[in-house]
């Protein structure tokens, strides 16, 4: 089979025959019809992060296949069905956080196409108990970013707490913000779009943002908290220092703001207002990818045409191209390797 293969960090992907791995128990085998790039595919290459990922690497964990074979036990997919696989490769499922629902800060969790082979190749390997189900008429191009994308920043909308009605800050309107916007308008939002490019501005209010400021040539904490006092939460998608700064101040009182974006390398450090922290009682949470429950509701908005990623397609082969758009913020939407 094709694979890109990272051999040594920061330096470009190859395109390698490699042999159709074989699933064992409790796995599945997946030909991969299509496989989203998202920005942290090019932070592993980078080695942006620490620990670094498992090398030679097959990055990619927006993917969306078919199941092409079953290891033993495996007895809730069939031959043939859909299925995506997320970051999230496995968890330990015993841990104090996999038994609240938190499986997504276990610390013996699996991450696909980082510790584990992703999906930029014709056939991957997933577990089985954590992929996620795709409806037989979905669109396996326009569903991969759902994967990733949709599910992170659907958990991230949640982990704000509010509620239809209100306001929502969406900063960054890249690969994730553009889908952050659709979530929250699916989920009775109100939305304020914050970016510095006026076409990723002109997108999110194509898709239902009420205000769009362009942090570029305004100050969105001035701009946001004049016009509504502030929203009720805030979700930042950029990968900028200062818009998680701004973050903080977007908020009105009371206000939870979830981060969600990872700037990573040198870029990991911010300065905060430790009394507009207190007197505002604001709430700063993380947010990372989602659990599988997230994944499943993230799906199933997109499968009913509520949220919808902008997609391009291009060949695997093209992925150095792609990644090198990424680092100039060109790529409006999400590019999608068309695998199959
Ligand atoms: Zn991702
Ligand atoms: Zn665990």
């Amino acid at each position: 089979m094709q694979a890109a293969v990272l051999r040594a960090i920061a330096t470009p992907l190859v395109i390698e025959t490699l042999p159709v791995p074989q699933p064992r128990r409790g796995e599945v085998l997946i030909k991969v019809a299509a496989c989203g790039v998202c920005h942290s595919d090019l932070h592993a290459v980078d080695g942006d992060w620490t620990p670094l990922p498992t090398l030679p690497l097959v990055p990619g964990h927006e993917v969306v296949g078919h199941v092409a074979g079953l290891g033993e036990g495996v007895e809730h997919f069939r031959l043939g069905e859909p299925i995506g696989v997320p970051w999230m490769y496995s968890a330990c499922g015993t841990c104090e956080f996999c038994l609240s629902g938190m499986e997504t800060i276990c610390l013996k969790a699996e991450a696909t196409g980082y510790t584990k082979p992703g999906g930029y190749a014709e056939y991957m390997i997933a577990d089985a108990a954590f992929c996620g189900r795709i409806p037989e008429a979905a669109d396996l191009y326009e569903i991969a970013p759902i994967l990733c994308a949709g599910v992170t920043t659907y958990r991230g909308i949640k982990r704000t707490g509010a509620r239809p009605g209100q306001w929502l800050t969406v900063i960054g309107i890249g690969g994730l913000g553009h889908i952050a916007v659709q979530y929250a308008k699916a989920m009775g939002l109100r939305v304020a779009a914050v970016d510095v490019s006026e076409e990723k501005l002109e997108l999110a209010r194509q898709f239902g943002a009420e205000m769009a400021f362009n942090a570029a040539t305004t100050d969105p904490v001035r701009a946001i908290r004049e016009s509504i006092g502030g929203s009720h939460g805030a979700v930042v998608t950029a990968v900028s220092p200062r818009a998680f700064e701004q973050s903080v101040g977007i908020v009105r009182n009371g206000g939870t703001v979830a981060w969600i974006g990872l700037p990573g390398g040198k870029q990991d450090e911010i300065r905060l207002s430790i009394a507009a922290v207190v007197n505002g009682e604001v709430s700063i949470r993380g947010s990372s990818v989602g659990t599988r429950q997230d994944l499943q509701e993230a799906i199933d908005f997109a499968a009913n045409g509520l949220v919808r990623a902008r997609i391009e397609k291009a060949p695997l082969a093209d992925i150095n191209g792609i990644f090198a758009r990424m680092k100039k913020a060109e790529i409006n939407g999400r590019v999608v390797l068309a695998i199959a």
